[in-house]
């Protein structure tokens, strides 16, 4: 049987992407499908936007520093609007890039949604259908909102790029990476920020001491924190409201500051379970994100979709039907952008090249932008210690660099060590940077560093990382 194609992917994400161009350069005859913008997520509302903001925030405490360091500096508003604009050229600059390295790989573009009809027939918007002997869906997912009376007066990751203009104030719902990192970046912009968390410390999963530190650190900035907390409904403010509220209203002499937020213009409302009732400018739902598997023909070509609406794949990436593989977050594997890149390269290595290449997802290495930023690595003291018994070090301190500016945050570098075979089963760090400092600690733990291979490399002098290799004694054992 001939098909149009030797590979059709469904989603111009980072992993679909990659995997176009790279089956393409094994001589593959591949056409990519995106409905909307080239680069997903990632590019286009997810962490290079992101991480631009976290770097217009960090500026609000420079000022500061700059001073304190005897530069004769002056603080000014920060300017949205100027911002924006460039974010968005900046963005338009990006995906650009992608079609060009698409184009230059020879993958057809094809600026459409696309529909499995069966397992090597897709539908296009257009009312096209072509054939491939090969399909990949990844098609990545979507924020989550959860249902409740009011929750459509929210926004999502999705729309707060897109701003007409910055809240004044804003109640962020949820503590994971996306809540957290937003709250520290609308704080530092200048934002009166409150999270609600429903559980008892924010960042579920991570080292417990490294999230306790960054919960600490977010509120020592200003980010009004509460844990236990969750919202129960939301409406658009009337005037009684602004009058009645006890927080989230900007005061300015006694009296509510004008908002220029959503609904009616006089903010929102909300209802929350510690029994408060407050006006925020905007609320933003940071509450998990869900696999974009709906109305994708999915069921019809013979795919398997999971209890969370996810494509259910083998260790290869191979769906239920052998000619349809899926990748990224639409697997709801590890929503991180660097493994739907490795799972797009799995596949091609697997399937254009025959070398049957399964993805390796152990000691992934991450960083959460929040403010103190967490780079982590490996297992958590909680994880490891129900594993075999470890050793602890772990050391908090002041950097020089704060220190000298008056600044109270504190580092953590912590390794968890197995007591049997020496092994740093984990590696946590919350600092400035701690995700270009965990990017190579990564090496060492994926490379089965053990903590005597630490203490035999040299410090690097004066640094805050140089604490990973001098930490002489266990803190505890457990
Ligand atoms: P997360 O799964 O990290 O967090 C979701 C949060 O929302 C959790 O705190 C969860 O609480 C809470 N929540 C879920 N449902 C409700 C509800 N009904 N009411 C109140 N709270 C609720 O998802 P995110 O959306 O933050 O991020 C999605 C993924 O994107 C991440 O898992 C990560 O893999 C990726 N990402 C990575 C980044 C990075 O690498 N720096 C940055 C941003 C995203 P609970 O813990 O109780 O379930």
């Amino acid at each position: 049987m001939t098909f149009d194609y030797d590979l059709f992917v469904i989603g111009g994400g980072s992993g679909g992407v990659r995997a176009a161009r790279v089956a393409s350069a094994t001589g593959a005859k591949v056409a990519l499908a995106e409905e909307y913008r080239m680069g997903g997520t990632c590019v286009i509302r997810g962490c290079v936007p992101k991480k631009l903001m976290v770097f217009a925030s960090g500026y609000s405490e420079m000022f500061d520093d700059a001073r304190a360091y005897g530069w004769d500096v002056q603080d000014g508003p920060f300017d949205w609007p100027r911002f924006s604009t460039k974010l968005n050229s900046e963005l338009d600059r990006l995906e650009g890039i992608y079609r060009k390295l698409l184009e230059g790989s020879n993958v057809e573009i094809v600026d459409a949604r696309a529909k499995l009809k069966d397992p090597h027939t897709v539908t296009l918007s257009t009312g096209k259908e072509v054939t491939a002997k090969h399909i990949l869906v990844a098609t990545g997912g979507r924020p989550v909102i959860p249902d409740m009376p009011g929750a459509e007066l929210g926004i999502t990751s999705n729309e707060i790029f897109q701003l007409k203009e910055m809240p004044k104030s804003i109640l962020i719902i949820g503590g994971g990476y996306i809540a957290s990192e937003f709250a520290g970046i609308l704080n530092g912009l200048g934002v009166q920020v409150t999270q609600f968390y429903r559980g008892a410390q924010i960042l579920r999963g991570f080292d417990d001491e490294a999230r306790g530190l960054v919960a600490e650190g977010m509120r020592a900035k200003g980010v009004d924190l509460h844990l236990g907390t969750n919202i129960v409904e939301m409406r658009e403010a009337t005037d009684d409201d602004l009058a009645g509220a006890t927080q989230g209203v900007p005061m300015e002499g006694g009296r509510p500051v004008a908002m220029s937020g959503a609904g009616n213009g006089k903010g929102i409302w909300v209802k929350a379970t510690n029994g408060t009732e407050n006006v925020y400018d905007q609320v933003m739902f940071a509450t998990g994100r869900s696999p974009n598997t709906e109305d994708m023909g999915l069921q019809a070509a013979g795919v398997e979709v999971g209890r969370r609406g996810e494509i259910v794949v083998d260790e290869f990436s191979q769906t239920a039907v052998p000619s349809i593989y899926a990748i990224g977050d639409v697997t709801n594997r590890v929503q991180l952008t660097p493994v739907a890149i490795r799972e797009g390269m799995a596949f091609v290595e697997t399937v254009f090249k025959g070398n049957p290449t399964p993805v390796d997802h152990e000691l992934i290495p991450s960083a959460v932008f929040t403010q103190p930023e967490l780079g982590t690595v490996g297992l958590t003291e909680e994880e490891a210690r129900e594993i075999e018994p470890v050793e602890i070090y772990c050391t908090s301190f002041k950097p020089m660099n704060h220190a000298f500016a008056g600044r109270d945050d504190r580092v953590l570098m912590k390794l968890v060590v197995s007591v049997e075979t020496r092994k740093v089963l984990g590696c946590h760090i919350v600092a400035d940077h701690a995700g270009e400092m965990i990017q190579l600690a990564g090496i060492a733990v994926k490379m089965g560093a053990t903590k005597e291979d630490f203490d035999r490399t040299v410090a690097v002098h004066p640094t805050m990382a140089e604490e990973l290799v001098t930490m002489k004694e266990p803190m505890r054992t457990a």
